[in-house]
């Protein structure tokens, strides 16, 4: 996936972190979603480093380091069980084959 671009500027947006807010403080946030559902949302936060503008997703669509992980398919070692990317022909930790390939 690439990266986030400002839709305002066009730079690269900055990974600011994961963060659970409560839907029912944030209504003015995410518009009709506390509707949708209830309790906490975790959420990934961007900001643009020129305009300052934050965005907010879906804390699923992003994992920790705000890379996506729908955005390169993952395979896990039958050897170690590290999790690493489908392209890898094998695994970077102990170097077993992928078996996809
Ligand atoms: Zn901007
Ligand atoms: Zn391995």
């Amino acid at each position: 996936m690439e990266k986030l671009k400002c839709l305002r500027c066009g730079v690269e947006m900055e990974f600011v972190g994961r963060e659970k807010i409560q839907l029912g403080q944030t209504g003015w946030l995410l518009g009709d979603l506390p509707n949708l559902l209830s309790g906490a949302l975790e959420t990934a936060i961007f900001t643009c480093p020129k305009c300052g503008k934050l965005e907010f997703f879906r804390g699923d669509f992003f994992d920790d380091e705000g890379e996506a992980p729908g955005g390169i398919a993952q395979t896990r070692c039958s050897s170690c069980g590290v999790l690493y990317e489908m392209d890898y022909p094998k695994c970077p930790r102990c170097g077993t084959k992928n078996e996809n390939w």
